[in-house]
């Protein structure tokens, strides 16, 4: 490039920048959609004749290549902390006063902030320069996902400050962003993601940033985290700091007593419906950033700031009526079946009642009206019955004693507290079940045949039973309602990929009773086929360390029902495989002696996953932190677990670093 042309391209990038901010950021475009393509595309074509000065920092570079073994560990610089939680004004004004013991009340003023439910993140700028973007792990370590951010428009890739900044704010998906891609995957047959946080984690998570780049991800920023060298005093003057570096600051408001700042919280809970997110609380600081250090912090949480965590949003609605579920086993689960209501981000129609003893004790009638809410934000259920508008012609609910999918007697069973249909091979949901079980993603992984697919599948007589699925074809599926090209052509494929799934896959998915993920592992690693497996006496089984007398039998008693070998001989000649792979039967032992302790959230295994893989590789799992625990394993949200093995001084390690361990790097 001449030294004019250097001018030129800088200029071209300067204002795609503008551009991208005012759109991004300030929701105020100048430019029309068509007039904007044309610079950047005018800006692509001038790239595409200097091909080797094309800047980092350009806005055309937004999306690089897929990550290929993994997100590298990052170590925070300054820890991420995370903050104590207040659920009432109570709760708020101990907070209060604890700070007054301290400080002069003159000088209390807090900053409320919305507590936007998303993914904690901390952007790094060097010399103007975004360099690295990471979560927020446990605090001290977390995953370093620069290339998935860079794809976020609103968060530029240069800022106009020269030295160092790092900035701590929320990734999360815009509500509208959250529908319109559940719909798209809807529409796919792919599982939906249960509320938009979740959609936020799973798409910033994607080891390609390509994908990441379609999901409209947005971002806020809060705490300038170098505020000193950066010459900031107030959370005012570091909201106005971050503005100024075009990236999107939080709103604000200062409130001079916690009553007031209660009364603005209360205020938002009832009004957070209007944001273009979904928030789950506030966040109340001191205002002060030198009496924020002069405070400091207890254990795990700065002493200066605290969340004000909203209740579980709550809606009123009817519950017409409660029909019974039954389950792969049998048992029958009743389920309230409720007049839609829109309650937390999605719309609820149904939520389970548990069992018998659970209507009686919160005495739930057909005709009730209910009030709902969904437990941990994902699962609905029914907090109580809002008795004083109930009609006296209501009865008091009556477990029925038939199955209603084949009308055989429910059976209570001695010593259990489910009630049961027993008739295990005819009963059409305990059919069903079997096949979502069969499909589900611990077993076969088939993605796109989760409940509701496999009963459009069963009651058009398409999949009667467990082999039907692999003689399923293009034109049978598109004879089905909701069923395009591609949604059919997904599921052909998922279902085919299936038949060569690992071994302990197929075990798991057969739902031998007490056979559970781990022992199917466990056998996989143990019997190099199904032959072998079937030819095992119990004796034989309980010779393995981890299997017991009753597993043994109940091994031994599914194989050797006649219906049970007539399918799997026919699952056989269909092609799944029923053998285990070198890799399956030999896991080196690389923890062989160590004891772990899991804690909070991991980023990509669940805690049984875990247990399972470090118990595979001759480790142990325990409950509790002791002096013999010799790793502790933490994730998102870690509990008291972590504040023990950092004072008894046991090493606390993130998900990836207990791979590595596992691998024997
Ligand atoms: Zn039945």
């Amino acid at each position: 490039m001449t030294e004019k042309e250097k001018k030129r391209y800088k200029e071209m990038m300067e204002d795609i920048r503008h551009h991208e901010y005012l759109y991004y950021v300030l929701d105020a475009p100048e430019l029309s959609d068509a007039a904007y393509d044309e610079r950047y595309r005018a800006l692509q074509a001038f790239e595409r004749e200097h091909p080797d000065e094309i800047a980092a920092d350009s806005p055309t570079q937004r999306v690089g290549g897929a990550v290929k073994d993994g997100f590298r560990s990052y170590h925070h610089p300054i820890p991420l902390q995370s903050l104590a939680n207040a659920f009432s004004l109570e709760d708020l004004q101990a907070f209060d006063q604890s700070l007054r013991k301290e400080i002069p009340a003159s000088r209390i003023r807090y900053s409320v902030e919305f507590k936007i439910d998303g993914l904690s993140i901390a952007l790094y700028y060097h010399d103007g320069k975004l360099q690295t973007a990471a979560t927020r792990g446990d605090g001290n370590d977390g995953e370093d996902v620069t290339s998935n951010v860079r794809t976020i428009r609103s968060i530029p890739l240069s800022i106009e400050y020269a030295g160092d900044v790092s900035v701590r704010g929320e990734i999360y998906m815009p509500k509208k962003a959250f529908e319109h891609l559940n719909a798209e995957r809807d529409a796919l047959g792919e599982p939906l993601f249960a509320n938009p946080r979740n959609a936020a984690a799973g798409s910033l998570r994607q080891l390609d940033p390509q994908i990441t780049a379609k999901r409209s991800l947005d971002g806020i920023f809060y705490t300038v985290m170098n505020d000193e060298s950066c010459g900031l005093d107030s959370q005012d003057s570091a909201i106005d700091f971050i503005r100024s570096l075009h990236l999107p600051p939080i709103k604000n408001m200062i409130c001079s007593s916690i009553e007031e700042a209660y009364a603005y919280c209360m205020m938002w809970k009832d009004k957070r419906q209007e944001l273009p997110y979904e928030i789950d609380g506030m966040v109340i600081k001191l205002t002060d950033l030198t009496l924020q250090k002069q405070l400091g912090m207890r254990a795990k949480s700065p002493r200066w700031a605290i969340a004000f965590k909203f209740p579980p949003e709550q809606k009123t609605t009817k519950l017409y009526d409660i029909t019974l579920q039954i389950g792969r086993t049998g048992v029958a689960t009743p389920v309230g079946e409720l007049e839609p209501v829109f309650v937390a981000g999605s719309t609820i129609r149904r939520a389970t009642l548990h069992n018998r003893a659970f209507i009686e004790e919160k005495d739930i009638r057909i005709g009730d009206i209910v009030v709902v809410q969904k437990a941990g934000d994902v699962i609905p259920e029914i907090d109580h019955v809002v008795t004083e508008k109930r009609s006296q012609d209501l009865k008091p609910y009556v477990f029925p004693m038939v199955c209603p999918e084949c009308g055989s007697d429910l059976v209570q069973v001695e010593g259990e507290a489910a009630i049961r249909c027993m008739n295990a091979l005819a009963c059409p949901s305990q059919v069903r079940a079997k096949i979502v079980h069969f499909a589900s993603k611990d077993a076969m992984d088939i993605v796109g045949l989760g409940p509701e697919i496999v009963n459009q599948l069963y009651s058009t007589g398409l999949v009667k039973e467990l082999p039907d699925l692999y003689r399923l074809n293009m034109k049978a599926l598109l004879t089905l309602e909701r069923f395009a090209d591609a949604k059919a052509m997904n599921l052909l494929n998922a279902i085919e990929a299936s038949k060569s799934a690992e071994f302990y896959r197929f075990l798991y998915g057969l739902g031998i009773p007490l056979v559970g993920l781990e022992t199917s592992k466990i056998l996989a690693r143990h019997f190099s086929n199904l032959d072998a497996l079937m030819a095992a006496d119990v004796a034989a089984l309980q010779e393995i360390d981890q299997i017991g007398a009753l597993i043994a039998r109940e091994i031994v008693g599914f194989f050797s029902n006649v219906h049970n070998k007539e399918q799997i001989k026919v699952l056989s000649e269909l092609g799944i495989n029923m053998a285990s792979s070198v890799e399956e039967r030999t896991s080196p032992q690389t923890v062989i002696g160590k004891t772990f302790v899991l804690t909070g959230t991991l980023p990509t295994y669940s805690r049984d996953e875990a247990k399972a893989m470090i118990e595979e590789h001759g480790g142990k799992v325990t409950g509790s932190v002791s002096k013999k625990t010799s790793y502790v394993v933490a994730g998102e949200k870690p509990g008291s677990k972590y504040e023990k093995a950092i004072n008894l001084n046991i090493p606390v390690i993130t998900e990836e670093a207990l791979l590595a361990l596992l691998k024997g790097e």
